[in-house]
């Protein structure tokens, strides 16, 4: 037990409330902390890097597992890379370009852990064939069950699987991932704009997966921007030096302008309207010739995505059907607009969204009964957010969104049953037999998980 280090209460995790933190090495140190109730109080929690959004990882009292320092590359083999769950995807993506490899699917926020990735949902921009959320990649899991037992699940026991990608940490804590991969491959970009109202023409057409489609939307400009990209001739993959300035333009300058012109300009009516310029001019340099053509090995190692730091950001995710996504975007823009003149806050940086294809892989899909179109409203500014995230509840309900566990707020319990009904319904089953004592389920959890 000498490896287990229990560390005080430390900033990171005082958000998560635990009363112990502890940093296994082996899942045999995961075994023991999951019997020894005394020591660890329940609820015990896994912990990537907490860039969830809900309360999904919170331990209030209990124990916070910290994986970071489980994060090494256990074995390169062809089609297949085996990983502990702790390594960034950020660094995964680099010691595998150094193969020529890469990871299947563009995946955001490359700075979250593979553990996380895997465990809670993942959005992305599908490009035909790929179906858009990162634990659809993995193949094997080693997982310390909540009673300590360690079990091997693989593609053979289809069922098992199914249940432990995107199990949020209830089903055991997950200490070895097996993930595809394949040859670095490229990809290209085309880039677009149109008013929301054109956009809303396209109709079913958004739900047919040609191409991977990742939208930002201009509500106050009247404005969506688009990229789609599609499976590319050549490997090699794009131009790294520029792939990191669009990525530093995105996700560190803009966001870093929107809070200093905050802090400065503090009347509204003039400070929207120059972050509202500084978003489109940043959508200049996605449609910059350098960035036409990637790769997911360049995309991946993106280190601007951190979550912390004078560029940090908030958001709230909900998926959609994609056959009426089209609405849906015309109406968010009408929400969004009634919604600033109402409350007078408004979301200052572009709303993303992505087209997850049809996805059975996980019983807890946010895609499992069709395509879905996600759209993520982001804020660097926090005075009026929570108002806003309960009236984006109420928008999503209305327009059948399916919430995430890990990145939507202020579901209702009814809600979330009507929505997943029987495969929530199957989930919390297979959780109870799994986990008897409620050693994993915290107070976020139980709500849903009654
Ligand atoms: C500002 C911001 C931007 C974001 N942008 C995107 C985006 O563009 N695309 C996107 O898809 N997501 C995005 N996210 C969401 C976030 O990256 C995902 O929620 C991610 O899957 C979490 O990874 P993590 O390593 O931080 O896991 P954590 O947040 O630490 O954990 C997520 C869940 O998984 C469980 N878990 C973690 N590790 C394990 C393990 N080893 N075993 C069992 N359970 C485990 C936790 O208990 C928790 O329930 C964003 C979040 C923020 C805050």
């Amino acid at each position: 037990m000498s490896a287990v280090a229990l560390r005080k209460r430390s900033s990171p995790f005082a958000a998560f409330g635990p009363s112990s933190i502890v940093s296994p090495t082996t899942p045999t140190e995961i075994a023991q902390i999951l019997t020894d109730t005394r020591r660890y109080p329940s609820p015990v929690r896994p912990f990537g890097s907490g860039s969830s959004t809900t309360r999904c990882a919170t331990a209030n009292g209990g124990t916070v597992i910290d994986l970071g320092e489980m994060n090494r590359v256990l074995r390169i083999d062809r089609d297949t890379v085996t990983v502990q769950p702790g390594i960034s995807l950020a660094e995964l993506a680099e010691i595998l370009a150094e193969e020529g490899k890469e990871l299947v699917g563009g995946f955001d926020l490359a700075n979250r852990t593979v553990g996380g990735a895997v465990c809670a949902a993942g959005l992305e921009a599908s490009i035909a064939g790929d179906v858009g959320q990162f634990a659809a990649h993995a193949v094997k899991i080693k997982v310390v069950s909540p009673t300590g037992r360690k079990l091997v699940v693989g593609d053979s026991s289809k069922s098992l699987i199914t249940l432990l990608r995107l199990s949020y940490g209830l089903l055991g804590v997950v200490y070895e991932v097996t993930l595809r991969i394949r040859p670095v491959r490229g990809f290209t970009v085309q880039t677009a704009h149109t008013d929301f109202k054109e956009f809303a023409k396209l109709g079913p057409r958004l739900a047919v997966p040609g191409s991977g489609l990742k939208l930002y939307l201009l509500p106050f400009r009247d404005h969506i921007y688009m990229e789609l990209r599609r499976p590319g001739t050549s490997s090699g993959g794009g131009k790294k030096l520029a792939w990191r300035l669009k990525d530093w333009a995105v996700y560190s300058a803009l966001p870093g302008a929107a809070r200093s012109i905050a802090f400065a300009l503090p009347i509204r009516q003039l400070r929207y309207p120059l972050i509202d310029s500084l978003s489109e001019a940043a959508q200049t340099l996605i449609g910059n010739p350098f960035v036409r053509s990637g790769s997911n090995a360049v995309e991946q190692s993106g280190r601007f995505r951190a979550l912390t730091g004078k560029s940090r950001f908030t958001y709230c995710t909900w998926a959609f059907p994609a056959a009426e996504f089209g609405a849906v975007a015309l109406a968010y823009k009408l929400f969004c607009k009634e919604h600033y003149a109402r409350t007078g806050f408004r979301c200052d940086m572009p709303t993303i969204a992505f087209r997850l294809n049809q996805d059975r892989s996980a019983l807890l899909s946010p895609s499992f009964d069709g395509p879905m179109i996600t759209l993520s409203a982001l804020s660097t500014q926090i005075d009026g957010w929570d108002d806003f995230v309960l009236d984006f509840a109420d928008f999503a309900a209305k327009h059948r969104g399916v919430p995430l566990f890990n990145q939507t707020r202020n579901v209702t319990s009814e809600y979330v049953s009507s929505r997943f009904d029987r495969r929530l319904a199957f989930f919390s089953r297979v959780r109870r037999e799994l986990d008897p004592h409620d050693r994993m389920l915290n107070q976020y959890f139980a709500a849903y998980m009654s």
